[in-house]
């Protein structure tokens, strides 16, 4: 799927490793989405990850494809 925001980067779904949490992240914008995935719903990446806690970089998610 490609990404709403950006209509270039490939979207792909990835578990948060410390929380168990699965996201789906876009590979350009770094927009995720928790659910579902349109133009209205992403949030920036760095964002998402402090409000839950996280540090917001990729080491933390682990890809799923
Ligand atoms: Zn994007």
């Amino acid at each position: 799927m490609i990404c709403p925001y950006c209509e270039y980067g490939r979207i792909f779904k990835a578990k948060i490793r410390d929380c168990d949490k699965k996201i789906y992240i876009c590979e350009e914008c770094d927009t995720v989405w928790e659910e579902q995935i349109n133009d209205e719903t992403g949030v920036g990446f760095d964002r998402y990850m402090k409000e839950i806690g996280m540090r917001g970089s990729w080491d933390e998610l682990e890809i799923l494809l």
